[in-house]
């Protein structure tokens, strides 16, 4: 290692740091490895889904070691003229077993916590400090930041985990209700609302309300009160075991160059959402963020700038392979009136199986595609038409990820 603090630096132990820690350490455990926190817990405090078509068998591998929920009876949508149980099988992993896993996996000293980073460069980490970590490889995973060089819109979201007094009865994941007032709240352009319903146990259900947004306010008032009418409604109060809070960027378009020169140190590689490592109409990003992690671990003994360009490469493939999405969003945001906008997720879940599970995978095919735009449209063609060559706003407002 010749005088240098480790091999490789991961600087942010969120969901992309921490899973191209663990993939170096499954698959290359003599090599050192530094996971840099500024936070006092990897992972933050939320809850990531995915649906199991999502990963590879070498992805499904990597994701084994955690304590995770997993339902494999299914899930269900609710639309207004659609309500359907589909097959594929759906999991869920807290921040908290991320974390714990984390832990237990990766080498003592790996973990660095409550370490704030002032400034990455070409084989080091300064911290805020004074301390400095060196290593022949950096990769800055400190999420995405605002940006002008991208466009689109947000997703806002309250999730409460509620602990019911008898049995609730709900038996699968209910990955959109949309069957919920879809006004817009006061002063925000207009939104796609829905409720995602997960039963986490025979007494507790963890319940979110969604809207995708022109704007990224987190009005968390309203937020709690529809959690709290729609618990009301459909008997699922109890008491509130803890709550999280997101703002997700959903990227429609912009300049994928800028945003990487914005972000670029020489020398230094990038991944997760700072990398534009994200699904740009869902905003998740687990399923990319287990493929890079299992990239880097493949290529863990290049020298940091060509782990950078190929890194830069990856995400360039990424960007234009996410095109159709991107498209998709400018639909969703500027081809539908708000309060329409639920109708072309409706006509969406009627399609055949495979292709939905393919759009979640980000793996559309060409037919997949043709499929989901042509036919019969849920909004004006002239609209569609004009949306696709639309322009959003920049992404420039901070994303919101708190908990108490
Ligand atoms: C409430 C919520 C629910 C979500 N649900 C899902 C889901 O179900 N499925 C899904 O795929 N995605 C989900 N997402 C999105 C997903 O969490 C993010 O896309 C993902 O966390 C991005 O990973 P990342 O590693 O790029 O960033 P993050 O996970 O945000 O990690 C970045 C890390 O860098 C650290 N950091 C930042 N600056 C510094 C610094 N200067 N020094 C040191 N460390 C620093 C941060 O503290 C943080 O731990 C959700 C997001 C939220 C907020």
């Amino acid at each position: 290692m010749s005088g240098r603090t480790c091999d490789i630096a991961v600087v942010g132990g969120g969901l992309s740091g921490g899973l191209i820690a663990l993939a170096l350490a499954r698959h290359r455990p003599e090599l050192s490895v530094r996971l840099v926190e500024a936070g006092p817990a990897i992972g933050g405090k939320h809850r990531w889904s995915w649906f199991k078509t999502d990963l590879t068998p070498e992805g499904a591998v990597l994701m084994s070691g955690f304590r995770k929920a997993a339902w494999n009876n299914g899930y269900a949508v609710h639309f207004p003229r659609l309500k359907r149980d589909l097959d594929a099988s759906y999991l869920s992993l807290t921040s908290e077993d991320f974390a714990a896993a984390l832990t237990r996996e990766l080498a003592d000293g790996t973990i660095m916590l409550n370490r704030e980073v002032a400034r990455v460069e070409g084989g080091a980490v300064h911290l805020a400090n004074g301390e400095s970590v060196t290593a022949r490889s950096v990769i800055d995973c400190r999420g995405f930041s605002p940006t002008q060089a991208l466009r689109g819109g947000w997703q806002v979201f309250m999730g409460r985990h509620v602990r019911t007094p008898a049995p609730h009865g709900i038996v699968k994941p209910v990955i959109m209700d949309a069957c919920v007032d879809q006004v817009a709240p006061a002063g925000n352009g207009g939104a796609y609302r829905f409720v995602y319903v997960l039963p986490l146990g025979a007494h507790d259900v963890f319940v979110e309300d969604t809207y995708y947004a022109d704007r990224p306010d987190l009005d968390r008032s309203m937020l709690s009160g529809r959690i709290d009418q729609y618990c009301r409604e459909r008997g699922l109060e109890g008491d509130p075991q803890g709550f999280e809070t997101g703002v997700l960027p959903v990227i429609t378009g912009g300049n994928f160059s800028a945003f990487q020169a914005e972000h670029r140190v020489q020398g230094v590689a990038i991944a997760g959402g700072r990398g534009g490592f994200v699904h740009p109409l869902t905003s998740y990003t687990l399923p990319v963020a287990v493929d890079v992690a299992l990239a880097v671990a493949q290529d863990a003994d290049l020298p940091g700038e060509q782990l950078a360009a190929k890194l830069e490469a990856q995400a360039r493939r990424h960007w234009n392979a996410m095109g159709f999405y991107r498209a998709l969003g400018r639909m969703l945001f500027t081809g539908a009136a708000p309060e329409e906008r639920y109708r072309v997720f409706q006509r969406f879940y009627g399609l055949p199986e495979p292709l939905i599970e393919r759009f979640y995978a980000g793996q559309s095919h060409f037919s997949d595609r043709a499929r989901v735009l042509i036919g019969k449209p849920p909004i004006p063609v002239w609209r569609g038409a004009h949306a696709l060559f639309s322009k959003s706003p920049p992404l420039l407002a901070p994303q919101s990820k708190e908990l108490p």
